[in-house]
């Protein structure tokens, strides 16, 4: 196809999984076509991301029978739709992994993606971006400096937006003190912008010495094992008796919950991170309502966020050029998997490059 806006290959390679007979193929497809308030990005770079694993691996069940997975993206635009003025075909961006459903109230009154009720999910509800082209709207894309590499910017909408998130929703002030239950991508990231935010101190805890010395290079005051029986005396002291002002569960397991929330202070936020706490393994949240301590759920991140980051990056106050492991062909998206599902304790980022 040719037009005005640039030249797109008839067809491209995609990584396309088959959930029903549990095979991922990279595969020949005809390459997507920009609707009238769409934006075809040609991908330089898209994460591997735990959900992406544990979809592959049936832990979490597909909605669509057959689709390429990758939510973590950032490229070139290649094509616009007639109604796209913002963009335009070679601007840097980065993906934000929502798209607005264009039907909600909001949607429908004009909001972007963050405004929007029923935000669609890249990979969930439609095509994501192990491939070499991918397709949303046009309100879910953010401009990446040209002193931002690309492979950074992909971090920022993966394993560095939902912890930005978090600690928006918590609405954490500077010289708050920070729990930090579980140092994967997200917890360790959180680490980070806990102190770029000003926490104070930032406590970090995994039963994973690894990951407890990472989380202090990137920032964390201290690092506890969460199966030490005198955590909550250790947290007293070091809060200086005032316990935590924020707790953030990446775990979501009753034993982190009942932690956070016994060493929670005096309007302290307890902020569930992911989906994956059982609220009957937990027990009864009432006891949360003494103290004016508040429970929040939270999961992704809005478009503002990556914003927000972009500009961090840009400007040196946030560092995440260390946040990538390895940079691996589309062609070698097994190996990848693989060590995602083996890994343990060390920070891993993989990208794929179309
Ligand atoms: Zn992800
Ligand atoms: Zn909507």
């Amino acid at each position: 196809m040719r037009d005005e806006n640039g030249w797109l290959p008839a067809t491209m390679q995609a990584v396309r999984f088959d959930s029903v007979a549990g095979t991922l193929t990279l595969d020949e497809v005809p390459t997507p076509t920009p609707d009238i308030d769409e934006v075809v990005v040609k991908i330089v770079a898209c994460g591997i991301c735990k959900s992406d694993v544990n979809r592959i691996d049936g832990v979490v069940r597909p909605r669509m029978p057959v689709y390429t997975p990758g939510h973590e993206a950032a490229g070139v635009v290649a094509a616009v739709g007639e109604r796209v003025v913002r963009w335009a075909p070679g601007d840097r961006v980065v993906m934000a992994a929502g798209r607005p459903c264009g039907e909600c109230a909001t949607c429908r009154g004009g909001a972007g993606s963050d405004g929007c009720t029923d935000l669609r999910m890249m990979a969930i509800h439609y095509d994501g971006a192990w491939a070499e082209y991918a397709v949303t709207s046009a309100t879910s894309l953010v401009a990446v400096p040209d002193s931002l590499p690309m492979e950074q910017a992909t971090v920022l909408s993966g394993a560095v937006s939902t912890p930005y998130g978090a600690i928006d929703t918590a609405r954490l002030r500077p010289a708050e003190a920070v729990g930090v239950w579980g140092l994967g991508g997200l917890g360790t990231h959180l680490v980070q912008l806990a102190r770029v935010c000003g926490a104070s101190p930032i406590i970090a805890l995994d039963t994973r010495p690894a990951a407890r010395e990472l989380a202090l290079m990137r920032g964390a005051d201290i690092a506890l094992d969460p199966a030490n029986t005198r955590l909550e005396s250790y947290i007293k002291a070091i809060t200086k008796g005032r316990g935590l002002d924020v707790a953030f569960d990446f775990v979501g397991r009753a034993r982190s919950f009942s932690q956070a929330r016994t060493v929670l202070g005096d309007r302290g936020r307890l902020v569930v991170v992911g989906t994956s706490l059982d609220v009957d393994e937990a027990g009864p949240e009432f006891a949360l309502t003494r103290n004016n301590q508040t429970v929040v759920a939270h999961t992704g991140y809005r478009v503002k966020h990556l914003e927000d980051l972009v500009e961090l990056v840009e400007r040196g106050r946030l560092d995440v050029s260390a946040s990538i492991s390895a940079v691996l062909p589309l062609s070698r998206v097994a190996e990848g998997l693989q060590r995602m599902r083996e890994y343990d304790g060390n920070l891993l980022r993989l990208l794929l490059r179309p």
